[in-house]
C-alpha cells in the first residue's frame, strides 16, 4: 500500500455498544474505521462455533469476502468456572433465542443461587479477528478475570456488566463505567493486541 494511503477496516459488529468500544479504544490508529451502516444489513452469519475464536473468525472471513474490505470482527462471552465455563458461546442467549440482558443475569444469578463466593469465579473472554477479501490475516485473544455479584449493580455497559464484580475495586462492571472499564476489559486487552499486530501489518505494507 502506498504510503499516504489510509487502509480502511470495516468493524464488523452490528451491537452498538461493541461498536462505540472498539472506536474508543481504537480512535488514534492510522487506518479509517468504517461503520456497519455502509453495508447495511450486514448478511447475518451464523454463530454456530464451538469457541469465541470460531465464531470471530468466521465473520471476519464472510464479511470481507461480501464487502470487498479489511474487516475486524469479535466474538465474546462470560465464562463461569462453577457452571463448566457457561453461558460462553451462548452468552448473547443464555436465556433463550432474542433474549434480554436482563434474562440473562437473572437466569446467571439463579444458576448460582447459594454458591459461595470463592466459588463465583468467572472470566470474559474476547476474540478479534482480521481477515481481507483473501482471507484471515490475524486473530487475538484478551480475557479480564472477576467473579459473580450476588445481584446486579451499576447502570453503566451493557450485557453482564451488572453482575461482573472486579474484587480488587470492589464493584462491578456496570458500576465502574466506561472509562474504567475500557482500560481492564477483555475487549480492550484482545484490541492492544489487535492494535500491535495491525501495525505491523501495515508497516509490512509500506
Ligand atoms: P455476541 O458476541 O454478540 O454473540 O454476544 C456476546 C454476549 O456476551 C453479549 O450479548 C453479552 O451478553 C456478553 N458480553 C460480551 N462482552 C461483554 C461486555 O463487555 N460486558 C457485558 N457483557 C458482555
Amino acid at each position: 500500500m502506498a504510503k499516504n494511503l489510509v487502509r480502511r477496516i470495516l468493524i464488523g459488529t452490528t451491537n452498538p455498544h461493541k461498536l462505540e468500544e472498539i472506536r474508543e479504544i481504537l480512535r488514534d490508529l492510522p487506518v479509517e474505521l468504517v461503520s456497519p451502516d455502509k453495508f447495511a444489513p450486514l448478511p447475518e452469519v451464523v454463530e454456530d462455533g464451538r469457541t469465541f475464536r470460531e465464531n470471530a473468525v468466521k465473520k471476519a472471513v464472510e464479511w470481507a469476502r461480501f464487502t470487498g474490505y479489511w474487516t475486524m470482527a469479535e466474538d465474546s462471552g462470560l465464562e463461569v468456572h462453577a457452571l463448566g465455563g457457561a453461558p460462553g458461546v451462548l452468552s448473547a442467549r443464555y436465556a433463550g433465542e432474542g433474549a434480554t440482558y436482563e434474562a440473562n443475569n437473572l437466569k446467571l444469578l439463579k444458576n448460582l443461587e447459594g454458591m459461595p463466593t470463592e466459588q463465583r469465579t468467572a472470566r470474559f473472554r474476547c476474540t478479534v479477528a482480521l481477515a481481507k477479501p483473501e482471507g484471515l490475516v490475524f486473530v487475538v485473544d484478551g480475557e479480564c478475570a472477576g467473579r459473580v455479584a450476588r445481584k446486579p449493580r451499576g447502570r453503566y455497559g451493557f450485557g453482564y456488566d451488572p453482575v461482573f464484580y472486579l474484587p480488587e475495586y470492589g464493584k462491578t462492571f456496570a458500576e465502574l463505567g466506561p472509562e474504567t472499564k475500557n482500560r481492564i476489559s477483555h475487549r480492550t486487552r484482545a484490541l492492544k493486541k489487535f492494535r500491535e499486530r495491525l501495525l505491523m501489518v501495515l508497516d509490512g505494507e509500506n
